[in-house]
């Protein structure tokens, strides 16, 4: 036999209904393509253990499409607060509307069809087909690239266009007709638990008789990736602003990254200069950002493409105490002014501390707010 024609799926499906993983979305048989969906669309950038309490969360609010379609974008933002990369809700919420008004509630059976919703790439597509729908359908991810990359020692980057096709060709030849579904989480759960990134775990892998880098002694040298470009760092300086039992936030313009959710006031830059910025940003708009202490922590949060390393100071606003508006002082803060919205831009409000939870809060903002509740319920 030759490296296209070995047959090792019937040991790896041995293994799998001996060793797969209890995951919250596995537990149906037959498995509802809604959940196949919404598991794999949160399991993107983000770790099984991290998804699997927001997933029981998730279809408790949204147990199948209809209710999913009916919900409002707040809420379904709400209820994704923490997975981060928040494109995948709205994302998936324009989805299954499309799938409520186009196809009746029901998810397409096709690649073809189903590739046109927003948000499911092909792995995400080829997942729910064979995982929900019995189809003979792949869904190649890195995970599968590296099992496949080393059982075929591989040696050439696995990134490359050229190198997936070839990929995804051997992974159709080995693919079970009568379980595919259980072929592809095979697959998920050998590269999860077994044949790991770094240092594979052979000892123990079901297919360590077949495997080629194996008997090359090259598997801890496979997969090859290109480097990836390094992703630019922002300084980012932010104020937690307080008057009295309010604080003030800023809602992110609705297009662009963490489109729509709330975030503290902050700018660009860091140390005298950046916190100097933002006294002028907020002057501008009418908040005289006074008595600034910290940083009192410092973020580093990592996007995709960028990552941002903030520094959080805090600050009292001032006129917070004055009765009356008073223009003379510059400031148009009073106490009167402290309603949400009464005197501020469009985009700015102040909100009560006991308000602030009720906000979608983008992803690093809402880690600073955290720690403000952990602080003040110590
Ligand atoms: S033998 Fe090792 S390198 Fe090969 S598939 Fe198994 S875990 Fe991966």
């Amino acid at each position: 036999m030759n490296r296209f024609t070995e047959n090792w799926t019937p040991l790896l499906l041995q293994w799998y209904d001996k060793h797969k993983r209890d995951l919250p979305w596995r537990t149906e048989s037959p498995r509802d393509p809604y959940k196949v969906w919404v598991s794999e669309i949160m399991l993107q950038q983000t770790r099984v253990e991290a998804v699997k309490a927001y997933y029981i969360n998730w279809m408790e609010h949204f147990p199948d499409i209809p209710s999913l379609a009916a919900a409002e974008e707040d809420e379904v933002v709400r209820q994704w607060q923490g997975l981060g990369y928040y494109s995948r809700a709205r994302n998936l919420h324009t989805a299954v509307r499309e799938v409520m008004e186009t196809y009746g509630g029901k998810i397409p059976e096709t690649r073809e069809e189903i590739r046109k919703l927003k948000g499911i790439g092909d792995y995400t597509a080829g997942a729910i087909l064979s995982m929900a729908y019995g189809k003979r359908e792949t869904a190649v991810d890195g995970n599968v690239l590296r099992v496949f990359a080393r059982i075929y020692n591989i040696g050439e980057n696995i990134l490359s266009a050229k190198v997936k096709k070839e990929i995804t060709e051997l992974v159709k030849a080995r693919q079970d007709a009568a379980r595919p579904g259980d072929f592809n989480e095979a697959l998920m759960d050998l590269g999860a638990t077994v044949c790991i990134p770094g240092q594979p775990r052979c000892d123990v892998c079901p297919l360590a008789d077949v495997c080629l880098a194996k008997k090359a002694g090259k598997e801890t040298e496979i997969p090859l990736r290109v480097t990836k470009k390094e992703v630019p760092v922002e300084p980012v300086t932010v104020f937690v602003v307080r008057a009295g039992e309010f604080y003030l936030l800023h809602r992110r313009p609705s297009k662009g990254l963490l489109a729509g959710m709330w975030e503290f006031p902050n700018c660009v830059g860091e140390g005298e200069q950046g916190k100097e910025a933002l006294t002028a940003d907020l002057s501008a708009i009418g908040v005289r950002a006074e008595e600034v202490s910290g940083p009192v922590k410092q973020i580093r949060h990592v996007f995709s493409h960028k990552i941002w390393n903030m520094n959080i100071y805090e600050a009292e606003a001032a006129g917070t105490h004055e009765k009356e508006s008073s223009p003379e002082a510059g400031c148009a803060l009073t106490k009167s002014a402290v309603e949400p919205e009464a005197v501020l831009p469009s985009g700015w409000r102040w909100v009560s501390a006991t308000e602030l939870t009720d906000y979608n809060m983008a992803g690093p903002h809402n880690r600073i707010l955290r720690d403000m509740n952990e602080l003040t319920t110590k």
